[in-house]
């Protein structure tokens, strides 16, 4: 007899929580992504002391088909991609269907869901992966899912928990970047009852920059756009008399993702080429929109990093365009030509 055994799904899911969930701000990012997939127009953010004690996320997406709830919090299941060339054109920002089982795995959870419009849905609560209630219940169209005392059975995960004000400060940060991304979506950020962050879903970049950094910097912003053989650029850049300290300012969305790229950034920074003061970085939401077939998604679980195929035609044209936008706006008045 082999000593190799599979092991159990509740125990995988534990495992690939590991990866997955590494903190709240990453429970936050999982279901709203989701929320985000769902088409939703409205995405509520509640969370209680940093995300430890309460996750809270509810939208006005698509909700879940009372028959696929169960499904959902399986591993590997997902409704977004079937195929292997799916996953070569990925134009969710989900597509692992791996967040919902991880998140169940690690925490007490609960969610009530609702695909239709008559007010009936299914709730369903799952305690360290094992399903304790499925039922019918009350539900208006849209999904709300509550994530309850995270890590409570991986102690050794909690105790790496930092303080409520860090861990915080990471679900603030995903999501003002998240709300950069998406100006169609009302999103708001509440935590032990205030609210964070509330933006009105207008469609305007501006606006959702201006509910994020305030409105005096939102006032020093210039617009930015260009365009590529394969990228189409646009967003908003702040103008080089306001600086931070870091790149924290700095937010890339390709495809409606917000990704993590150093090369873009250095890009970027090109273009203001030496109108920034010495180790000054500026504020800056630069969206990418192009094929998914030219970029790949799937190199980690977090998807904060991806890989371009034509990374050297993108950064020329970051570059190129940032200092256009630039030019028009700080150079020209001073070497204007005469009439
Ligand atoms: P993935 O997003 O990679 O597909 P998840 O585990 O995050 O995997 O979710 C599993 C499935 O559950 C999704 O594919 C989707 O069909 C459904 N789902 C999850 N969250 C929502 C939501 N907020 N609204 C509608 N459907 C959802
Ligand atoms: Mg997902």
């Amino acid at each position: 007899m082999g000593i190799i055994k599979l092991l159990d799904e509740q125990l995988a899911n534990q495992i690939a929580a590991g990866e997955v969930v590494e903190r709240p701000s990453s429970v936050v990012k999982e279901l709203v992504e989701n929320a985000v997939d769902a088409g939703s127009t409205r995405v509520d953010v509640t969370i209680e002391e940093g995300g430890l004690q309460l996750i809270r996320v509810a939208d006005n997406g698509s909700g879940i088909e009372g028959d696929d709830v169960e499904t959902a919090f399986l591993r590997h299941a997902t409704s977004k991609i079937a195929t292997s060339k799916d996953l070569f054109a990925i134009r969710t920002l989900g597509f692992r269907g791996e967040a919902l089982p991880s998140i169940a795995a690690v925490s007490k959870l609960s969610c009530t869901t609702s695909a239709r419009t008559d007010g009936l849905g299914r709730r369903i609560v799952i305690e360290g992966g094992t399903v304790r209630e499925i039922a019918d219940a009350a539900a208006e169209r849209g999904t709300d899912i509550a994530v309850r005392e995270l890590f409570y059975n991986t102690p050794a995960r909690l105790k790496y928990m930092k303080s409520i004000q860090t861990e915080l400060g990471h679900v603030s940060d995903y999501l003002y970047r998240l709300a950069i991304a998406h100006p169609h979506i009302a999103f708001t950020l509440k935590h032990n009852g205030h609210t964070l962050l509330q933006t009105l879903g207008s469609g305007d970049g501006r606006q959702a920059l201006a509910a994020i950094y305030g409105t005096a910097l939102a006032k020093q912003l210039v617009e930015v756009s260009g365009e590529s053989i394969d990228y189409k650029l646009s967003g908003w850049i702040a103008k080089p008399e306001v600086t931070r300290a870091n790149r924290g300012g700095i937010t890339v969305i390709v495809n409606g993702r917000y990704i993590r790229n150093y090369a873009l950034n250095q890009a970027l920074l090109q273009g203001y080429h030496t109108l920034l003061p010495i180790n000054r970085f500026p504020v800056a939401a630069l969206r990418i929109e192009m094929d998914p077939v030219l970029v790949d998604v799937n190199v980690h679980p977090s998807k904060l990093e991806v890989r371009f195929s034509k990374e050297a035609e993108l950064m020329e044209l970051i570059e190129h365009s940032v200092r256009n936008a630039l030019g028009n706006q700080v150079l020209i008045p001073q070497i204007a030509k005469p009439a």
